[in-house]
């Protein structure tokens, strides 16, 4: 008997690491993975374990191929076989307008929030397509309200990795439908998370939040909940699809 494994990126803090929470006292192994701060990491690892659940925390830069490949290997040699995927490592670099906007600046973005998913999703297709008798599996992208909004003179380097994201999402949906892997994304609004510290302003959602048609930010395990959902049998016939998770934007 094979137990279901569950691999969350960047999941030592944030949105991932409420996801992978969910996904442990949901039954599933999960893989904690992160790139630095290996204390969160293992602080979400300890939290999982203490309330009964199954977790490792395994360190890789999703956006470098070699540590994508010695991350799925590790996953090889664990007692289980992954089922799930949610692809949420991301990062957010300070406002700027478009002609401001350096090359190097550029290729982290999409490297980190575009090249990642991609590898990602390859190696985990690999496996899902033969795994639990050929099963199948699910994967969920982790996108943005940003993807349709294109964040004006703030962040439009990120809004097009997330708009491509979203294409990839669709694009890989349909080459893997007939293999039983359902691939779906979300669209987060503002959510209460350390990015936009790392975006230059940590206090954009409570700046922007009366603005929204609830009036309020989200929390992670609002996203955290869906992703689980997108993921579950509960969603057996949903694929190609996103959820806006933005109170009404
Ligand atoms: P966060 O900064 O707390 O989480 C992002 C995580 O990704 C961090 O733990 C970071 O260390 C990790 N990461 C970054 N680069 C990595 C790499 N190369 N390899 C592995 N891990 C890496 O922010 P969050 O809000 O929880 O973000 C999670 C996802 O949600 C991101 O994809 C983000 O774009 C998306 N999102 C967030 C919001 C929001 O308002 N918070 C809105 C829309 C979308």
């Amino acid at each position: 008997m094979h137990h279901p494994i569950a691999l969350v990126t960047g999941a030592g803090r944030g949105i991932g690491a409420a996801t992978a929470e969910l996904l442990a006292a949901q039954g599933d192994f999960v893989i904690v993975n992160y790139v630095k701060d290996d204390k969160s990491a293992n602080d979400v690892v300890k939290k999982i374990q203490a309330k009964g659940g199954n977790a490792v925390a395994i360190q890789a830069d999703v956006s470098i191929e070699a540590q994508v490949m010695s991350l799925f290997q590790h996953i090889d040699a664990l007692p289980g076989q992954l089922k799930k995927l949610v692809n949420n490592a991301g990062i957010l670099f300070a406002q700027s307008p478009v002609v401001e906007l350096t090359a190097d600046r550029i290729n982290q973005v999409l490297s980190t929030n575009v090249t990642s998913y991609f590898l990602c999703c390859k190696e985990a297709i690999k496996r899902m397509s033969t795994n639990f008798g050929g099963s199948g599996g699910a994967i969920v992208n982790v996108s943005s309200a940003a993807s349709r909004l294109g964040a004006p003179n703030e962040y439009v380097d990120y809004a097009a990795s997330k708009g491509a994201i979203d294409t990839l999402t669709k694009g890989l949906s349909l080459e893997v439908a007939a293999q039983n892997i359902r691939v779906n994304g979300v669209r987060p609004g503002l959510i209460y998370t350390d990015i936009h510290r790392d975006g230059g302003e940590p206090d954009r959602v409570d700046r922007l939040a009366s603005s929204l048609p609830m009036q309020r930010g989200g929390q992670p395990i609002e996203v955290a909940q869906a992703i689980t959902w997108l993921l579950s049998d509960n969603a057996s016939y949903i694929t190609g699809s996103h959820l806006e998770l933005a109170g009404g934007r």
